[in-house]
This record gives C-alpha cells, structure tokens and sequence, in this order.
C-alpha cells in the first residue's frame, strides 16, 4: 500500500510541483489549503487540486490566529506578515489533519532561500521544531540542501528523486513544472493581504491604538477606506456599492464594536461606519466624511440615515469642514 501525504497547498507554482513530486514517486497525496481572514484565491487551490487530481481540505484560522497577528514571536516582513509564526500555525493544523488520515509524510513547497521572510534556513528550522515536526517536515522542492527527514530515513519518500533549489531565481522550477505537462505556470503572489505595504498601516493602527479589538475589527481592515479620527475613534468609509452593503452587513454581526453608522437616503454617496466612543463632534466628521466622498449631489438638502445601536433617525449632514484633512490609513 502507497504511503500517504498531506501537502499545503495555497495553488502556487511550488506548492503544486511539491504535490507533484510525491505523486511521482506514488504518494497518496490529500492537499491542505489554509484559509485567513486576510487570504483570497480559494478558488486558486481548487483549480490547482484538480489539475494535480488530489483532493482538498480548506482550513481555516480560529481566534488564536489574531493574537498571532497582533504579537508574532519572529516578527513581521515588509508589510504586517508575521510569515515564521503564521507557517507554524498552518503546519500544526496539518499535522493534525495528517493524524485523522494517517499520513505519514507532511510536506511543503518551501524553496530554500526564496521567501525573505519565512524561507532562510533558519526559518525553515524554527518552523519545524516549533509546528513539532522537526525531523519530519519535508520540502521536496529543497530537500537535498536539507538534512534527511525521518520519512527519507525509512524509506517512504526515495530521497534521490527529490531536489535541491534555492533562492528566487524560478527558471528551474519552470522547467520542472513543464517537464510534469502543467498546463498553466501561476505567477508568484502571496495572496495574502498581509503582504502588501498599503494594508499594513492598517494592520498596524488597530494593534497599537485598539487593545480591544478583535476578529470583527481585523475582518473590517479589507472593506473600505479606514480614516483616524482620534486615538479612539475610526471612520470606515464605503468606497463602491459593494462595500457600502458589506459594512451595512457588519453594523449589525455578532461583535460589532460600531457605535454610528451613516447611510444616503436618497443620493449616491458612502456609507459610513464609526467605531469609537460618540460625541458631537465625531457625528460632525463622519457626516464630512459623507459630503466628502459623494459626488455631482446637492448637499443642502441631503439627508442620511443614522443608525447607533437600537436607534435609527433620519438627519440631515453637517459637515464638520476639517473631514477633509482628516488622515486615511
Ligand atoms: S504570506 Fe500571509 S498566509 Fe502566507 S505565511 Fe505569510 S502571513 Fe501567512
């Protein structure tokens, strides 16, 4: 009987080619996709799976997630990815998923030297040792500059038809891929919001200034334009239709920290969410933020609904003129 292998798998080019290189070697191979708040291309791992014929399992975060986002032991790139802490995290799960389906082999398409943050060698040791698969851990894509896993050790996985690739140069991992017959090579993308230095700020204004925040706040970073008003208080601003509902549909979820929300009676223009603690003033803003963000509308006579916890009314805008200058994360 074929050993068995549990394999992340986000549908990039070196998660397949790891999967790939299993298979080849007659692994049965079950593909893990991890999934955050912050990730998208769901989709994009579907695809991958059913091109390489494996099945999925989608995984998600749980809380404990955020307090890794919010304090990771190895820091963070260049933008707010705790990369080290979020590969142990993944790696746990996997394990565990691997213990359900008795797979003996837990694998990776890690490259050796590719990822500034996650992919030195000493990374690829810490996440091991601390996902609790030191020794066990195999990245077939690397293997060679690797020391032997247990898995080569006994004979599960035939070491010499693994590979040795290093640094970020993807002109092998090309040809390998071609050598396999993909039928698409996927461009290099984290898919991961975390990555990007314009949704770090962000990232970073909650952890610092909003010790309470929590997994409602965090998935709110990817809606909207989000403006700092105070220390304490935030604006949100829908920037589409899409995003004017979705913040409409966050108003009223399980741990809303929103304390106003303003909706156009009758004009285009954006709804507007504030979490904080409300006064005069910061109505005042948030309807500057209204005229601020709403276009060709008359705005003398422009009305919007103002909805606080249990109470709705219907006001017209004034506009606190300094919402202009007001700082967008
Ligand atoms: S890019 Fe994002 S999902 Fe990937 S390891 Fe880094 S933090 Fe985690």
């Amino acid at each position: 009987m074929s050993s068995r292998a549990v394999v992340l798998l986000s549908g990039g080019l070196d998660s397949m080619l790891a999967i790939r290189v299993l298979q080849e070697q007659g692994l049965e191979v079950e593909a893990i996709n991890f999934q955050t708040i912050f990730t998208c291309c769901k989709n994009t791992a579907a695809q991958a799976a059913h091109e390489l014929g494996v099945p999925l399992t989608v995984i998600g975060q749980e809380d404990d997630y955020i307090e890794l986002v919010r304090r990771p032991k190895y820091g963070y790139g260049k933008g707010a990815n705790p990369c080290v802490d979020c590969r142990i995290y993944m790696f746990q799960q996997a394990a565990q998923v691997a213990e359900q389906l008795g797979a003996e082999v837990i694998a990776s398409g890690e490259v050796l030297g590719q990822r500034p943050m996650s992919q030195k060698r000493r990374d690829l040791e810490i996440i091991a040792r601390e996902s609790g698969l030191e020794g066990r851990l195999l990245r077939p894509l690397s293997a060679l500059l690797l020391p032997p896993t247990e898995v080569e050790q006994r004979g599960l996985v035939d070491r010499s038809r693994l590979f040795g690739f290093h640094g970020r140069n993807r002109k092998h991992l090309i040809s390998l891929a071609q050598s396999y017959g993909f039928k698409s090579i996927p461009s290099p993308s984290s898919g991961c919001a975390l990555t990007e230095t314009t949704f770090a700020p962000k990232v970073y204004d909650l952890i610092q200034l909003d010790a309470e925040s929590g997994r409602w706040d965090f998935e709110l970073l990817n809606i909207g334009r989000h403006i700092r008003i105070d220390e304490a208080t935030k604006a949100i601003v829908g920037r589409r239709e899409e995003e004017n509902i979705a913040l409409q549909q966050r108003f009223t979820q399980p741990g809303s920290r929103a304390s106003l929300m303003l909706v156009p009676e009758s004009f285009r223009g954006p709804t507007v969410m504030i979490i904080g603690p409300l006064a005069d003033e910061i109505e005042s803003y948030a309807d500057g933020l209204v005229a601020r963000y709403s276009k060709d509308v008359d705005l003398t006579d422009a009305r919007v609904y103002k909805h606080t916890p249990g109470k709705t009314t219907l006001e017209s805008i004034a506009p606190h003129e300094q919402a202009v200058e007001l700082c967008t994360l």
